[in-house]
């Protein structure tokens, strides 16, 4: 059994989607969790929903793209528990238009993308890492995509080489860059009790795809749980969906 089982997660952007189903699973199998979000009223209902199935969840307010919010999040982890176990970070946004061409995406849709999908989970990361360095078995999953495969991209067989998934450049971007960030965590970590790991949660039936999808949402958040709960002897710096290697 992995070792922090009664351990304390901390999943961004659980108010709804993958990420609530993520929380909910983590609690359900004895984890007391933080439903983390940018909307008091939102995280406040989502946790209460889950509480009220009698799991230990406890809302908490953290907006990614705000490192104001960051710090005042990672201050009132430390002051109520003074340790962190598990960080999935899993707040992300897609909001290029399906169609266009990558060329003509605009400028203005790269950087919010950047700033959510990749600069959220760093500084989200960095600012909670001490907490997880006080727990013995810290485990971070960074909830990439399939998208951020270069090498399925390249791969004229598979679906992503679609005009609809050719469409969104900085989503899948920032998701490869959300890999090279895993990668160079989980070499910074390693001899350490952390494991840094990267997954796909698989194509979701969620909010971002206005509910297109071929897993339901229980199913789509089974890898970023498998990954939370990995013991002492799984590994680090990997990209993974339900246990088989994604090719980077
Ligand atoms: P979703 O239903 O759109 O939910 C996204 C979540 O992220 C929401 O809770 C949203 O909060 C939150 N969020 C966005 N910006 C935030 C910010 N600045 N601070 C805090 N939270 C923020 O998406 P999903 O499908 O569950 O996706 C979850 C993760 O899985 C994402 O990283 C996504 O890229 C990845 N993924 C999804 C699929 C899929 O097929 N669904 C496939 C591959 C990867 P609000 O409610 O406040 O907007």
């Amino acid at each position: 059994m992995p070792d922090h089982l009664s351990g304390l997660a901390l999943v961004t952007g659980a108010n709804r989607g993958i990420g609530f189903e993520t929380a909910r699973q983590l609690a359900s199998a004895g984890v007391q969790v933080l439903l983390a979000g940018r909307d008091r009223e939102a995280v406040t209902a989502a946790a209460d929903e889950l509480r009220a199935d009698g799991l230990a969840v406890d809302p908490l307010v953290l907006d990614v793209t705000d490192p104001e919010s960051i710090r005042a999040a990672a201050s009132e982890v430390d002051g109520n528990h003074g340790r962190l176990d598990i960080l999935v970070n899993n707040a992300g946004i897609r909001i290029e238009e399906y169609g266009k061409q990558p060329s003509e995406q605009p400028m203005r849709q790269w950087r919010e993308t950047f700033d959510t999908n990749l600069f959220g989970v760093v500084e989200v990361t960095t600012a909670f890492l001490p907490l997880l360095g006080r727990s013995t078995a810290g485990r971070i999953v960074n909830v990439s995509s399939l998208l951020g495969s270069l090498a399925t991209h390249s791969d004229p067989k598979s679906y992503a080489h679609s005009p609809m998934f050719k469409s969104l450049p900085a989503y899948s971007a920032s998701k490869s860059a959300v890999n090279s960030w895993t990668v160079h965590l989980a070499y910074e970590l390693r001899g350490t009790p952390i494991k840094v790991n990267a997954v796909h949660p698989g194509y979701t039936r969620t909010g971002m795809n206005d509910g297109a999808g071929d897993l339901d949402v229980a199913d789509g958040a089974r890898t970023s749980v498998a990954m939370a709960l990995l013991g002492s002897d799984g590994p680090t710096g990997t990209y993974t969906h339900s246990g088989a290697t994604v090719p980077w």
